[in-house]
């Protein structure tokens, strides 16, 4: 019980049906016409044609005169049209837009001098429609090979590389691998037909999921052979122009067939494969779904009028403009203009191949075929919105700075250009705004944004709003005793900032320390993490005092806890005086040797046995707990029994 599958895109494209419909439009009119060549791939459509009317010529001078001469989609170059002109014959120009397109540029490009790369089947009349439209200057490659070759060897020319409609969309994406990025010298324009993307995306998709696959169009129909080509490195594929010939096939030992079609393929032979294949299988089992390919047509065939909102799959995207697909028979082309507001982002920074864009038509041409659309307007749409409402709730903001301009800086929130002045930044009034760019931001929106204005935002209101939030917080749990580890802010000549979160506190100078100390650079700096507690509020002024120094960092703690009576120790002498030397044991902590415990002999002078900063080893010989004083002596180090001391103590 296989089920078949049709593919929605399968049959007729939009440039083929443009083309067969104007030849029919002209039969119906009376006129004598004469297509240059096949006007589809299809031998059916061509011999209803023929029974009409309709003369198939391979050159322009086998036209009768007076004879309308049919340009076929594929197009042709410069010297046909030259030709026709001189002949004097009437032309019905069916060239399908997108290859209308490719001549254009490639005239355009030739003309500047580039050298113009058609990727392509040199031999394919559209790719000989293309060539007829350059100057000297060009070439054909089949891949990323022969490309690179091409490239290597013309490393000065300046490159303009473009592509058959035809092509094949994976081995385009192995082209441009061999290309450097960003060379200015090579211009490369995607113009792989979105129908034709499309319906190789499907079949390969639908292949995927099929046993069998069934392709149907003409056997010289370029794009038919690649979509047999596409499914046959799938699954078992076969290539019909027919209904007929499914009589040949061997469709067993499938559950699941797909049935595509080339661009060339009207729908009544899609139908016709399809209902045959059901009498063959004798089921009727045809995915409903699937099945409505008609249906998909016309819907393709939609019309879009400017100012529609659209919703577009993004099929490539590079430095100019991003091609989408709508679902209609235009392309859709986003121009990198209408992308974005912010001059500073690249198509590629904003969108990527298979995202799904909400977007309004500016402008289409059923000529071109092409629907101009812009995502930057839609963007403003909401974007305004939003930032009106964002201003009316005061919410804060969050965006990148994407340029420092005369006054200030730009930020770019939802489409909309946010105006921050200088002065709302937050930074000191001399200072440079560069350091801003790039980087992201929170802010508020000060001024909505007016038909001709742009909005205007503010950081420092932020910084603000968020310090005295901060504050209240602060004080809402603020007591006597409470530790906190803040960050120095600033030092003053009496003492240093420290941020609590948001709200400073002062440790004054004294409370840095248990040394005297004459500027507190001497123990902190700005940077420095400290642990501090309050020592004393005062909410009225915002004061808060806070204290550094801990009771387990006090010297004398230490001291006591690790010193006793009769230790002997090494020591530093830090002053002099007429009685003896203080000597420091430990930091914060010096104890006095008397001059006559300086030597085991009379000293006259105390400078004659020590200097400031010498190391001396003294022996402690008493600790007064109340005056913190501590008494040393050199004499006794060595001494077994206790030393006479003349005890003259000094505070520590
Ligand atoms: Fe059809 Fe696309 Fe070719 Fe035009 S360029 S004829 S739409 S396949």
């Amino acid at each position: 019980m296989p089920e078949i599958t049709v593919a929605k895109t399968a049959g007729f494209c939009f440039g083929v049906n443009r083309a067969v419909e104007m030849v029919y439009a002209a039969l119906a009119e009376g006129k004598q016409v004469a297509t240059l060549g096949p006007i589809i791939h299809n031998t059916d459509v061509v011999n209803d044609m023929a029974a009409k009317g309709a003369r198939v010529i391979e050159d322009v001078s086998e036209l009768h005169p007076g004879e309308y001469a049919v340009i076929r989609s594929h197009g042709v170059g410069k010297d046909v049209y030259d030709a026709l002109t001189k002949l004097g014959n009437p032309v019905i120009d069916a060239t399908c837009p997108f290859v209308s397109r490719i001549h254009k540029i490639a005239a355009e490009k030739s003309a500047e001098g580039w050298y113009v790369l058609i990727a392509g089947d040199r031999d394919h009349p559209e790719v000989q429609g293309i060539i007829g439209h350059c100057e000297q200057n060009y070439d054909v490659f089949e891949d990323q090979f022969v490309l690179k070759g091409i490239f290597e060897k013309n490393p000065e020319k300046k490159l303009a590389i473009m592509s058959q409609t035809t092509y094949n969309r994976i081995v385009w994406g192995e082209c441009l691998k061999v290309l450097p990025d960003d060379d200015p010298n090579i211009v490369v324009y995607d113009t792989i037909c979105t129908a034709t993307g499309q319906r190789q995306t499907e079949a390969a998709a639908l292949a995927e999921k099929s046993d069998l696959m069934v392709v149907i169009g003409g056997r010289h129909s370029s794009n038919t052979k690649k979509l047999y080509d596409i499914c046959s490195g799938i699954c078992r594929t076969y290539l019909i122009e027919r209904a007929d010939e499914l009589d040949t096939l061997d469709l067993s030992n499938a559950d699941h067939i797909g049935i595509t079609a080339g661009a060339s393929t009207p729908a009544h032979i899609i139908k016709e494969v399809v209902n045959t294949m059901d009498e063959i299988l004798n089921k009727d089992n045809i995915t409903e779904e699937e099945f409505d390919f008609a249906q998909a047509l016309d819907e393709s065939f939609k019309k879009l009028h400017t100012g529609a909102r659209v919703k577009g799959i993004v099929m490539t995207v590079n430095n100019s403009e991003v091609i989408v697909d709508l679902g209609a028979k235009q392309t859709g082309t986003v121009p990198a203009s209408e992308l974005s507001n912010d001059p500073s982002k690249k198509p590629t920074d904003l969108v990527n191949v298979g995202d799904e864009l909400d977007l309004i038509v500016i402008k289409v041409s059923d000529q071109d075929g092409i629907a101009t659309l812009s995502k930057k307007r839609v963007d403003e749409q909401a974007g305004v919105e939003k930032v009106i409402k964002a201003k009316e709730e005061n919410t804060v903001l969050e965006a990148e700075v994407s340029a420092v301009v005369k006054g200030g800086v730009n930020v770019f929130y939802e489409g909309v250009r946010i105006f921050i002045p200088a002065s709302q930044t937050g930074l000191p009034r001399e200072a440079s705004l560069d350091g801003l760019k790039g980087q992201t931001v929170k802010f508020i929106v000060i001024e909505a944004p007016e038909r001709r204005k742009s909005a205007v935002g503010s950081i420092k209101a932020v910084s603000r709003r968020e310090k005295e939030a901060a504050k209240a917080k602060f004080w809402e749990t603020a007591e006597v005793g409470k530790e906190y580890e803040g960050e120095v802010k600033s030092l003053t000549s009496y003492g240093a900032f420290v941020d609590l979160g948001g709200i400073d506190g002062m440790v004054h100078i004294s409370e840095l320390s248990w040394n005297r100390i004459k500027h507190p650079s001497q123990v902190v700096s700005v940077g420095d993490v400290l642990k501090v507690y309050i020592k004393d509020l005062d909410q009225e002024n915002d004061r808060i005092s806070l204290g550094y120094k801990k009771a387990e960092d006090n010297p004398w703690e230490k001291f006591l806890s690790e010193y006793g009576v009769g230790d002997t120790v090494d020591a530093k002498i830090v002053s002099i005086t007429s009685f003896g030397a203080f000597a420091q044991i430990i930091d914060g902590v010096d104890g006095l040797i008397h001059i006559s415990q300086l030597a085991d002999r009379r000293v006259e002078n105390v400078k004659d046995v020590v200097s400031v900063g010498d190391e001396v080893t003294v022996k402690i010989t008493n600790i007064d707990e109340d005056s913190k004083r501590i008494s040393l002596s050199m004499r006794a180090v060595g001494e077994d029994g206790d030393a006479e001391y003349d005890d003259e103590e000094e505070e520590a």
